[in-house]
């Protein structure tokens, strides 16, 4: 391996240049009311608030930062319903009758997807691509063979492959036909302009912080002001509101990063991800300058457990440059989503006492179409009318005995840190690091954390999440402090960047 183009100094998305000429929204001052309040400005909720204008609703959308930054501001785009493995598990576990409605979901929302880009001429280097999930590892053969046999069960469009066009190592490949990959912002930023000309209200730097159920509920927000309304739709990532649905403990968080290459190989097309971990995910994608680029992804881990993070890029950079050659690493990011227990989203009412709140999570890397998804089913029970994804989704769903394995295992894990963060021993002071590191430290005999910045400015944070009290850990590649139990992050000063966490880490003074 010769040459190894550096990363990137600061983490930066793909995408997010596409959206700096959208305007800002104010944040709201005062209260109001709609029939429909959305909170979230991410492709779930934008794409709920332009289905229900469309349809001559009066919907105000809360954004507690600015639109687009969060999630959809960081994926990778393909739009797909090869959610990695999942036919397989899901014929086992649900039966063949929902393993089928979980496809037709997804090739619905890609088929949405695509007529609206169609019909609205919208610019967002839309292009159709095979997806396949490959595998180097004997041990997955037989895994994909099995996912096979699931396709021709469910009649999904694909084949069974010895190898794959890309050239990387691959013993076996399943692929699925006739999906697509385009430019997410490109095509938010469309949506956000064509649901604000239909009369949407958007605000943004408005924190969402509670609900008030009841037949007229109220979103009520960190200011003090409030949105009284017919429905709530909650599409805030990871739910702000519970509601008695539990959801801190039916979910965890997982990262994941990607680097956007340049490279003089020529690129044989597909969307490609690896079934076994560590997981490699390729795509290719234009830059705003045009210049084509691949994005290489993958080095998944639960959030707040995979310390040292730059370690998963220079993982990612490894790679890059071993099998495509990289000639500059012109981009790095990273984000989190949520997985559920059984790994199916939940989106629908939040439970079934509470007819008129409706969340949309849980989707496991694969929102583009679980989220647009959510937005047509959610938009349709607002409405009253029916949809064949109601039950398959419904966040009140009973769980199989698998989910609640799973569940107990997340759960075990969330305790572990929970417990294990408070006895760990921690030995560095403040006064050890360097400029621009972070770190846990001891202050006044107990663990803190703290962050020297290129000035050697120091910033002392209680490491105590304000969500559930577990200790956040330091994120070196994102120089952000995140948590292990339930994804939240806070800026490396202690501003919720994430949630469910609503309140800032303390800051502590030092004598
Ligand atoms: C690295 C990575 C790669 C991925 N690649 C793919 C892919 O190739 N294909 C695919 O289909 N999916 C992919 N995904 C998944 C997909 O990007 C996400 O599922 C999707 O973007 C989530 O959208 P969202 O609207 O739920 O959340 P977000 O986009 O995060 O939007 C939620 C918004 O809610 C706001 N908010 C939070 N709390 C509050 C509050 N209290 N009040 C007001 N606003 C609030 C946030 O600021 C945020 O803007 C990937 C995910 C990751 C992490």
């Amino acid at each position: 391996m010769t040459n190894i183009p550096p990363l990137p100094t600061y983490p930066e998305s793909l995408w997010m240049q596409a959206i700096e000429g959208l305007p800002s929204y104010s944040k709201l001052q005062h209260d109001i009311e709609a029939d429909v309040a959305i909170v979230g400005g991410g492709i779930s909720g934008i794409t709920t608030a332009y289905k229900l204008t469309q349809a001559g609703v009066k919907v105000a959308l809360l954004e507690a930062g600015k639109l687009l930054h969060g999630t959809t501001g960081h994926t990778t785009a393909k739009i797909t319903a090869q959610h990695h493995l999942i036919y397989d598990e899901l014929i086992k576990q649900e039966g063949k009758e929902k393993a089928a409605l979980y496809f037709k979901a997804n090739q619905d929302a890609r088929k949405f997807m695509e007529s609206l880009i169609e019909q609205q001429a919208i610019e967002c280097g839309l292009q159709a691509q095979d997806a396949y999930v490959f595998t180097n590892s004997d041990e997955y053969v037989q895994k994909l063979q099995n996912e096979m046999s699931a396709y021709e069960s469910l009649g999904i469009h694909g084949a069974y492959l010895d190898r794959i066009p890309l050239n990387v190592p691959a013993k076996a490949a399943v692929r699925m036909d006739g999906q697509a990959q385009f430019h997410p912002l490109q095509y938010m930023a469309a949506l956000v302009k064509m649901t604000a000309e239909a009369g949407c209200h958007l605000y943004e730097q408005t924190t969402a912080v509670d609900i008030q159920e009841g037949p007229q509920p109220k979103v009520v927000t960190a200011d003090g002001h409030s949105v009284t309304c017919k429905h709530i739709v909650v599409c805030s990532h990871f739910p702000f509101y519970d509601g008695h649905g539990f959801f801190f403990a039916r979910m965890h968080a997982e990262r994941s990063y990607a680097l956007g290459i340049k490279t003089d190989q020529t690129y044989p097309g597909g969307m490609y991800i690896s079934a076994e971990e560590p997981t490699r995910s390729i795509r290719s994608a234009a830059s705003s300058d045009r210049t084509p680029l691949l994005i290489v992804g993958g080095q998944n881990h639960k959030t707040g457990q995979g310390i040292c993070t730059i370690n998963h890029y220079e993982a990612l950079q490894a790679y890059a440059s071993q099998h495509f050659n990289a000639s500059d690493i012109a981009y790095r990011w990273s984000a989190q989503d949520l997985v559920t227990g059984d790994k199916i989203p939940y989106i629908g009412r939040i439970t079934a006492s509470s007819p008129n709140i409706y969340i949309a999570t849980g989707f496991k890397k694969w929102g583009m179409t679980s989220g647009t998804a959510a937005a047509m089913l959610i938009s349709d029970l607002i409405q009253e009318k029916n949809n064949e994804y109601e039950e398959l989704f419904a966040p009140s769903r009973s769980l199989s005995l698998k989910t609640l394995k799973n569940l107990v295992v997340d759960n075990f894990d969330v305790a572990k840190h929970l417990v294990g963060g408070k006895l760990e021993m921690v030995r560095r002071k403040p006064e050890d690091l360097a400029p621009d590191e972070g770190s846990a430290v001891t202050v006044h005999g107990r663990r803190a954390g703290a962050y020297r910045d290129k000035e050697g400015k120091l910033y002392v944070v209680d490491t105590t999440c304000t969500h559930m009290g577990c200790e956040v850990e330091w994120n070196d590649g994102e120089r952000t402090w995140d948590c292990p139990c339930h994804g939240s992050r806070f800026s490396m000063t202690g501003e919720v960047m994430e949630g469910p966490a609503e309140k800032p880490l303390k800051s502590i003074s030092l004598p």
